[in-house]
């Protein structure tokens, strides 16, 4: 229940679902778009309210398709669950951050990446082993990398969840609740899951500046974390109105438009070295 993008999103979508061909066409070549090198990881910094420096960045993916342009991520990533893909997107996507974080640390760029799984990586069973693996190929310390899951994948499947978690976590990487807000997780599940850190989702940030509400969702849900030990980030904030109120309630870490959208690994090198955030 995401909304990613612009009208064009919109679009594409309707028309995927009236034409079946086409469905067909781009599941053929979804198929090959790893071995094509079509997928591209940008950046998106999360942006420390105290400090006002980048913490750390969220990895997004994107699909360059050679004759459709660019296709965002709402699209193709169902598509890679329905169609048992996304194990190999998954593993791509896991492969190329650590690449990422060691070739920034060679340029003297220390950074920690935060992927997306999705609720079928969970299920994999061996995701631990596979992250664990990448880690070690590109010799990344695995405090340098954080995984999100969505609140409402990681209620999917308890059991299944608490076990991956405790074996990432385990492993020394970091977890985070993602899209907060928009499932309906009980707060004695979450505390027992060994996460971190807590996204709450865009839709609460929207109506900051207009509602009294989500003020009073959002102040609740950060002094919540914090009892709990986690630390929160705020998603989608496009505002300097909407920046304002988080910091006011002791928010930790700011992502959105209103900072940064997601950029190429070579210019967040730049964005890092020399444009200061807000
Ligand atoms: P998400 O994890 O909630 O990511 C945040 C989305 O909000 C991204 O859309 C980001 O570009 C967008 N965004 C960031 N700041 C703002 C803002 O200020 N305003 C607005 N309107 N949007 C903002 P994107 O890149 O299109 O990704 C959409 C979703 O696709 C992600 O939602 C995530 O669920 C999924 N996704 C992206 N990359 C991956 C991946 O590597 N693996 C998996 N499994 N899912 C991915
Ligand atoms: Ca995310
Ligand atoms: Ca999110
Ligand atoms: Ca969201």
């Amino acid at each position: 229940a995401k909304q990613g993008g612009g009208s064009r999103h919109v679009l594409y979508e309707a028309r995927m679902e009236s034409d079946a061909r086409d469905q067909v066409e781009l599941q053929a070549d979804l198929r090959s778009a790893v071995a094509r090198g079509e997928f591209e990881l940008h950046y998106q910094p999360k942006v420390n309210s105290q400090r006002r420096r980048i913490g750390s960045v969220e990895a997004l993916l994107r699909w360059h398709h050679p004759t459709r342009g660019s296709i965002p991520p709402n699209v193709f990533i169902p598509m890679a669950e329905r169609f048992g893909l996304i194990g190999a997107i998954g593993d791509w996507v896991v492969d190329e951050a650590c690449r990422q974080i060691a070739a920034w640390a060679d340029q003297g760029l220390r950074m920690r990446v935060a992927i997306n799984v999705s609720p079928h990586q969970l299920r994999q069973g061996n995701l631990v082993e596979r992250i664990e693996a990448a880690l070690a190929r590109h010799a990344v310390d695995p405090a340098q990398l954080m995984c999100e899951i969505t609140e409402s994948a990681a209620m999917e499947d308890v059991s299944e969840t608490q076990r991956a978690f405790d074996g990432l976590a385990r492993a020394g990487v970091f977890l985070s609740i993602d899209d907060f807000g928009t499932g309906y997780s009980s707060l004695s599940y979450l505390r027992q899951l060994p996460a971190r850190q807590l996204k709450i989702d865009r839709s609460f940030i929207q109506d900051l500046e207009t509602s009294g509400d989500a003020r009073a969702v959002v102040d609740a849900v950060i002094r919540l974390s914090h009892a709990l030990g986690l630390r929160v980030v705020a998603e989608g904030v496009e505002t300097a109105g909407q920046s304002e109120i988080l910091i006011d309630l002791a928010c930790d870490e700011l992502q959105g438009y209103f900072f940064a959208k997601p950029m190429s690994a070579d210019a967040l090198v730049g964005w890092a070295r020399g444009e200061r955030p807000r």
